[in-house]
């Protein structure tokens, strides 16, 4: 895929506009990733949903967030109801994304113009595009496919039916999922989850007696539910999988109380609340006891759509960024001349790709083992990726839609403008699906119990060692020593005792995702010189490295560096116009003088 220049000028704002058509990076990644088929396919449809969720939704969701919902837990007679009275726009986002675009359906089932479904990275990719608008409501969808992906791999048979509403796209024939494990004495510790689950006469029927703390889309008819059978062992080894919808197959409301909605900073789209078990009817998932390893099969693939969540509205910070430093004048000319603004929209469009590339390459392995079945490596891979990317992209979402409203000025901090919008929604992106320390300590385990490092190495080495081309080489030695840096932080950690290693897991996380990135980067930058003569990603992994592995003295304010400053520099990482190769020879000849 060729660069080509933007003009963001002509926009007023980020909106009325395709957001697939103004991410060249979203573009470029989803090229790298999706089987060659497959993309010939998903481009006009990605293209379609662009214009959809820029001309229309980012309207709607902005009214859906005004109003948020309500909860109606009982009729005027007290009869339970435990309803939900969503905003009516609610249901045209529903049929757009479901029912239109099939964004949960076709992972699962051929969509038109296919023979077969389309591998979970392009969910993964429309769901990066809808948190353009709405990252809210990704929440429902993620979890509806999350939801689905349990079912196809671990109901026997018995939840058919559900599977089928799950991923139908008719609207009338469809439901939503949902994950309750939270309780209020441990989220983190599921393990500490007291929800009991006694059996009932019926084969794989249960009733629930307990409370949940946060439930997100809380009456979905489609929820999956931990909860501990009578006789189980403490511990996530004695938790057991239950399907537990608002209403039971009669029709009848279900035997929950659900107690109210928290009022929360972001995310109004979706509405969270706590429930109270009753004797609720539920439906084991599976065998008993096999909870906690069912569910993170769906935690997987939460995390990741956290990462890509975090990925969309990260995208939509940085385009209302640029947009307004094209525009907006101060002291005679328009912001996005001056240098320090140069350096913040070069370093934020980096970042952001930093973002991008690590987020889909995990959604690459996570589909690669999903389509290979018992790939070792893919798996391994997969494993320590997720986490560090829901790790790093949640917290840089928040730095960036921060970033991006400090540059839109007082209007930035404004309801009308919806920087603030993105900035409380990013902000639960680092809680939910696993804080932050949290998913340090997985990327612990995956190295621990996976012995994920060992397809690491591998990986990180064959994409240094495909580079050659001169334009890239003083960012690949710096690459290549951060690369040494990071076996020998792994192999510190190998000796240390558990204490040390948690001490230092994020910094570990954190350089991991920098050496992984600099050589996706890399990699990326030799395909673009090779295939497109473009050397736009070459400048993009020069920033990265850095800005990452730089040891500039005096915070690099003496290094001579002008280099966002330049104009090819900024007109190509921040507008995406293409720069010849032989260009940066020059300043690769400056890199090692
Ligand atoms: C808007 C919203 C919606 C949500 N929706 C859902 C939902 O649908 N379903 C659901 O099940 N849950 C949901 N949650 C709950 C969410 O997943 C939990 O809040 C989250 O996992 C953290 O758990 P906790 O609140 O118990 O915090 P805690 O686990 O108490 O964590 C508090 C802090 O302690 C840190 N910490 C914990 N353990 C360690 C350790 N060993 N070492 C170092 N630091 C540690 C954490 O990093 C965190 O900073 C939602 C939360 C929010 C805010």
């Amino acid at each position: 895929m060729a660069s080509g220049s933007i003009d963001y000028g002509r926009l007023d704002e980020g909106r009325n506009c395709n957001y697939w058509k103004v991410d060249p990076t979203l573009q470029f990644e989803a090229r790298r990733i999706y089987p060659d088929a497959e993309f010939d396919w998903a481009e006009d449809v990605l293209s379609e949903f662009g214009a959809v969720l820029g001309e229309r939704m980012a309207d709607t969701a902005d009214r859906i967030d005004e109003a948020g919902h309500e909860l109606r837990s009982f009729d005027k007679y007290g009869n339970r109801r435990n309803e939900v009275e969503y905003h009516p726009l609610l249901r045209e986002q529903e049929e757009i994304v479901y029912e239109r675009f099939g964004v949960t359906h076709d992972a699962f089932h051929a969509p038109p113009g296919r023979d077969e479904p389309v591998g979970l990275s392009h969910t993964l990719l429309m769901q990066a595009l809808l948190s353009y608008v709405d990252s809210g409501f990704c929440c429902p969808v993620s979890m509806t496919t999350g939801a689905a992906i349990v079912l196809d791999k671990f109901d026997d048979g018995d939840l058919e039916e559900y599977f089928e509403a799950l991923t139908a796209r008719d609207l009338d024939e469809h439901i939503e999922g949902a994950m309750f494990l939270t309780e209020e004495q441990g989220g983190s510790d599921v393990g500490a989850n007291e929800t009991r689950a006694e059996r009932t006469d019926e084969d794989g029927v249960y009733e629930l007696y307990g409370e949940k703390w946060f439930c997100s889309n809380i009456d979905a008819e489609g929820a999956l539910a931990l909860a501990r059978t009578p006789d189980a062992p403490e511990g996530t080894e004695g938790l057991s999988l239950f399907l537990v919808p608002r209403t039971k197959p009669n029709g009848a409301v279900n035997d929950s109380h659900f107690r109210r909605l928290k009022d929360k900073l972001g995310t109004a789209s979706v509405p969270t609340g706590e429930i109270e078990f009753e004797g609720a009817e539920a439906y084991l998932v599976g065998e008993e006891r096999k909870g906690f390893k069912y569910m993170a099969e769906m935690m997987n693939f939460e995390r990741l759509t956290n990462a890509t969540g975090a990925v969309g509205v990260m995208g939509r910070a940085l385009l209302e960024a640029k947009v307004r430093a094209a525009n907006r004048e101060a002291f005679g000319s328009p912001i996005e001349e001056y240098p320090l603004m140069r350096r913040d929209l070069v370093d934020l469009s980096v970042d952001y790709e930093a973002a991008v590339a690590f987020s889909f390459e995990a959604a690459r392995l996570y589909d690669e083992r999903e389509r290979v079945g018992d790939d070792a490596a893919a798996y391994q891979l997969m494993r320590l990726f997720v986490p560090v990317a829901k790790y790093k992209t949640a917290r840089m979402a928040v730095d960036t839609t921060s970033y991006a409203m400090e540059i839109l000025g007082g209007n930035g901090y404004v309801r009308e403008h919806t920087t603030e919008r993105l900035l409380r929604d990013a902000q639960v992106l680092p809680i939910w699906e696993g804080p932050s320390n949290v998913l340090a300590l997985d990327v612990l385990r995956a190295l621990n119990r996976e012995n994920a490092h060992e397809a690491l190495l591998p990986y990180v080495r064959e994409k240094l060692d495909a580079v050659d081309h001169p334009a890239l080489e003083s960012v690949a030695a710096e690459a290549e020593s951060a690369f040494r840096d990071l076996q020998d932080a792994l192999g510190t950690l190998a000796v240390e005792d558990d204490e040390y290693a948690q001490y230092h897991a994020k910094r570990l996380s954190d350089l991991l995702f920098d050496v992984v990135t600099a050589a996706l980067f890399l990699d990326e930058a030799q395909w673009q010189i090779d295939e497109e003569a473009d050397g736009r990603k070459a400048l993009v992994a020069r920033r990265f490295v850095e800005t990452r592995f730089g040891d500039d003295d005096a915070y690099g304010v003496t290094s001579g560096s002008r280099f966002a400053t330049e104009d090819d520099v900024f007109a190509s990482i921040v507008k995406y116009d293409s720069v010849e190769p032989a260009s940066l020879l020059d300043a690769e000849a400056r890199a090692s003088e």
